[in-house]
């Protein structure tokens, strides 16, 4: 029988967490999950877990190697560039095959009224003069930006507080982790008092229930684009991602077999 392929898949979002849960217990695939350590309780995962930064694109490699991984799937959120950027780099160097999980982004419909910035500090300037009362949406290390507009009255929901320095004055943390339902997240911008939003285009369906919400509201929605992640072989879901890494085992068994 082949041996099992040697895989790291790059987590800390809901794909990598599904495609975990599909390579668990599958002989063909010895998988590593591995998260940056930024929420201090994760998720229990059926598949070895590793926590932490690797140390660079050269803690990437020494890890590739001495792991003996054969496929990386960077399954990173669309707004961790760095990493994504570490992993082509690092994947490249060590002569490890990688594919990466791409989260399509929501598009505009109609009655969306988004204004679209290509970053946090653009999103508060983008707020205006006049004080607001705004919802954050966002991962708590994009929260400092907004003390530049330190006049909004703000609403931020994080799934671990920030550390309080640099923060805006008027800023309320509301702790919670998706999925949201459409319905409490139309009461919440009503009973908040909510005018506008600001939020990353995260895609997927676990935080879109607040552009619905806004959108039946008739809310603004700041919205900071996608960064440029560099990237492997796209695919579009876990699923796609077994099939990538079963053609990659079958590879692999061909060539052990003519002795390659
Ligand atoms: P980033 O800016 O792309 O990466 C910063 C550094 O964190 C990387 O250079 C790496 O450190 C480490 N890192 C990131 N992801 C890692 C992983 N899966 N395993 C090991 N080390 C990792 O990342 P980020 O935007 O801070 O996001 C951190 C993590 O949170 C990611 O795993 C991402 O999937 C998840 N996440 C991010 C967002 C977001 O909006 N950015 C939202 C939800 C979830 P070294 O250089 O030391 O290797």
């Amino acid at each position: 029988m082949a041996t099992a392929l040697r895989i790291l898949i790059l987590g800390g979002t809901t794909e990598a967490s599904a495609l975990a849960r599909l390579l668990a217990g599958d002989a063909r695939f010895e998988a590593t999950l591995s998260l940056a350590g930024r929420t201090s309780t994760p998720k229990p995962q059926p598949i070895a877990t590793r926590i932490g930064g690797f140390g660079g694109v050269d803690g990437l490699v020494h890890f590739l190697r001495g792991q003996a991984i054969e496929a990386v799937i960077d399954a990173t959120h669309p707004y961790a560039d760095q990493m994504s950027a570490h992993a082509v780099a690092a994947c490249s160097r060590a002569g490890v095959t990688l594919a990466s999980l791409v989260r399509t982004p929501w598009t505009r419909h109609a009655g969306d009224r988004w204004q679209a910035v290509s970053t946090a500090t653009a999103a508060a300037l983008a707020l205006g003069s006049r004080p607001s009362r705004v919802f954050l949406g966002l991962g708590r290390q994009e929260l400092a930006a907004f003390a530049a507009a330190p006049q909004h009255h703000y609403l931020a929901r994080v799934i671990e507080p920030p550390s309080p320095a640099g923060l805006p004055p008027d800023l309320r943390i509301l702790q919670a982790r998706g999925p949201f339902d459409r319905d409490a997240e139309e009461r919440l911008l009503k009973n908040e008092r909510i005018e506008i939003l600001v939020s990353k285009n995260a895609g997927g369906t676990a935080t879109y229930a607040k552009i619905e919400a806004a959108r039946a509201l008739g809310l603004p929605v700041i919205m900071i684009e996608r960064p440029h992640k560099p990237r492997g072989h796209i695919v579009g879901s876990a699923a796609e991602a077994v099939a990538w890494l079963e053609r990659h085992f079958h590879d692999a068994a061909s060539r052990s077999l003519r002795g390659v």
